[in-house]
């Protein structure tokens, strides 16, 4: 099976960089699975997690946001925070999602809404990503 290398790099460092065969992606138009030799691209991603197929396996990257940019000889992912399943703190995700579910429920100004709602997704992304496997 041909692969392809997948990076994905925030501003502080490299979170994943592997050859895989496939890698599915939230595009803020609809999800995405990019096979070796896809045509270049350029697209935002939604708050989710990201799936790279390796052989019969699948590992979950929560990836908050940001870009896929998909070049000849590999494809890269730019946001802002991305974790490794294995890295994620569950119990502190859980904690962040409850306090942003918590503010939601307040009546808030649209900015501080918008900021929970955005801290929400990050949790949920984060959970899914762990219990996805
Ligand atoms: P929290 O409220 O728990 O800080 P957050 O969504 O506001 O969550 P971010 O601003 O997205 O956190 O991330 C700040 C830094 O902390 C990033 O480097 C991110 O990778 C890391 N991080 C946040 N939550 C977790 C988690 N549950 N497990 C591992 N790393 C995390």
């Amino acid at each position: 099976m041909s692969t392809f290398r997948l990076e994905i790099v925030t501003p502080e460092r490299k979170v994943y960089e592997k050859d895989v065969n496939m890698v599915v992606v939230k595009g803020v138009a609809g999800e995405l699975g990019i096979l070796p030799n896809h045509i270049p691209l350029v697209t935002p991603l939604k708050i989710a997690p990201v799936k790279a197929k390796i052989g019969n396996s699948n590992e979950f990257i929560a990836v908050h946001g940001g870009f896929m940019e998909v070049r000849k000889d590999k494809v890269v992912i730019l946001a802002e925070a991305a974790e490794m399943g294995a890295d994620i703190d569950v119990s502190r995700a859980h904690m962040a999602k409850e306090r942003a579910e918590r503010r939601l429920a307040q009546k808030q100004s649209d900015i501080n809404a918008q900021r929970a709602e955005l801290a929400l997704q990050r949790a949920i992304s984060r959970l899914e990503s762990v219990e996805e496997k």
